[in-house]
């Protein structure tokens, strides 16, 4: 798998700092404004811009498809982000997928030549059993394209989607420090 960068859009969106860009534009109309129904006002037109920037992005899919909403994701009202959280929803960084489960519970290499966030996170059979207690717990099973509007849904949506995320990702960290 090659490696990505995280896209500046991802990033933004993800530690909700609205794009230096937009900020300075939003900045220049905002700053001889005293109206706080006006300003309120500005800062939907950036909201909507972010958006539109988020749309257009072609570096981002795997995130965009997951992030789908700015104003939900920056106003989000509950969920910490961590490492791992942040390695799936980007599909960023040194995290390819090795592992599958097999009968007698042991972990083997995974012949799955899709080698990304979506197979690693919630197609491959390493992770059926956790999978579906998830999905139990969500009452659910329309992931991944409905995970970040779950996750920010309600606070215990969120924290069972972001234990799974780290179960997987913990898991694949340990048994590969077994290998080596
Ligand atoms: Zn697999």
């Amino acid at each position: 798998m090659a490696y990505r960068t995280v896209s500046y859009e991802a990033a933004t969106l993800l530690s909700s700092m609205i794009p230096i860009e937009l900020s300075a534009l939003e900045y220049e109309k905002i700053q001889n404004i005293t109206n706080a129904g006006e300003k309120a006002d500005i800062r939907r037109q950036t909201t909507q811009d972010w958006q539109t920037m988020c749309d257009s992005v072609s570096n981002a899919r795997w995130t965009h498809r997951l992030l789908l909403d700015v104003t939900n994701w920056i106003y989000k009202k509950h969920g910490m982000l961590n490492y791992h959280i942040i390695q799936v929803l980007t599909e960023h960084g040194n995290y390819l997928h090795k592992f599958r489960i097999t009968e007698t519970q042991k972990y083997i290499i995974c012949e799955n030549p899709k080698d990304n966030a979506e197979h690693t996170i919630f197609e491959c059979d390493a992770w059926t059993a956790k999978k579906r207690k998830l999905y139990e717990g969500l009452g659910e099973n329309r992931l991944p394209d409905n995970i970040c509007r779950r996750m920010l849904s309600d606070k215990k949506s969120w924290e069972l989607i972001s234990d799974y995320m780290e179960h997987v990702m913990r898991t694949q960290i340990n048994e590969e420090q077994k290998l080596q």
